[in-house]
């Protein structure tokens, strides 16, 4: 079954602007899928309304294998990656990566750990006492994504995560990242307009097409290069 399920989702925004008509998409456990097309076709909408940061003008999303609160609501169990990488300028890595599990109310003791351990799988352990602006554009976007997974999530969304950096560091967090993926087996779906970055990291590329936004075509890949 799938772990998120779209169903003729249209979005019409107040301005009249329709970001998307009839999309449909099941995302499989486990799967990295990218969602690719040109600037405006809907990819952050579509994003957005999968996270419940928005919802649909018609259509339905559903989390058919999560359990669902006394409200209806399904445990969605997420983490969302922007492209600017939102840390708090006044804490160190280490209390930005901890901030999740405080608002969960983890005890100090465990946080402790999942926060290293987090910061471990990014490379970034030894920085766990600087503050932001000592990083770089990279090692901040890799403290972000430290603070994804510091709660464990089933689903990681990313919208165009890396498209402020220079191309190595890009190139090196798209290996970062497809690590992570395998070592963890979460779900992902990642918004890029980079068809280089859609074939190197998913092994779904949905191909979305403009005004108005749905699938224009979607492909399983067999990974081009080995993995890991
Ligand atoms: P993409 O992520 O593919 O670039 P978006 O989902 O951001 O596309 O936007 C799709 C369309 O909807 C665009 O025309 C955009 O300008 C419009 N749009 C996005 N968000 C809003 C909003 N909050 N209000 C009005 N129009 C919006
Ligand atoms: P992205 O480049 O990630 O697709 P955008 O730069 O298009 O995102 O949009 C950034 C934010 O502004 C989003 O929250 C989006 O909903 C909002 N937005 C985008 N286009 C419009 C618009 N035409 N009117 C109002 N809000 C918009």
């Amino acid at each position: 079954r799938p772990i998120i399920r779209l169903r003729n989702v249209s979005k019409t925004f107040s301005s009249g602007t329709v970001a998307l008509s009839g999309l449909s998409l099941d995302v499989a456990p486990g799967s990295f899928v990218s969602l690719l097309g040109p600037s405006g076709c809907g990819k952050s909408t579509a994003l957005r309304i999968i996270a419940g940061l928005g919802d649909p003008t018609s259509g339905t999303v559903e989390w058919p294998t999560s359990k669902h609160d006394s409200s209806g609501r399904p445990e969605r169990e997420i983490s969302f990656v922007f492209q600017e990488p939102t840390l708090m300028p006044w804490a160190t890595v280490f209390r930005n990566v901890w901030l999740p599990l405080r608002l969960k109310g983890i005890s100090k003791a465990e946080a402790s750990g999942r926060v290293m351990e987090a910061l471990d799988l990014v490379g970034l352990a030894k920085f766990a006492g600087a503050y932001p602006r000592e990083l770089s554009g990279g090692m901040k976007m890799r403290v972000s994504i430290a603070r994804a997974l510091v709660t464990r999530p089933k689903v990681l969304l990313m919208d165009e995560p890396f498209a402020a950096l220079d191309e190595i560091t890009r190139f090196k967090l798209n290996n970062d990242l497809l690590h992570l993926w395998e070592t963890y087996g979460w779900t992902v779906v990642f918004v890029t307009h980079s068809v280089f970055e859609s074939v190197y990291l998913s092994d779904r590329i949905v191909v979305m097409a403009a005004r108005p936004g749905r699938v224009f075509e979607d492909m399983a890949i067999d990974a081009p290069y080995p993995r890991g």
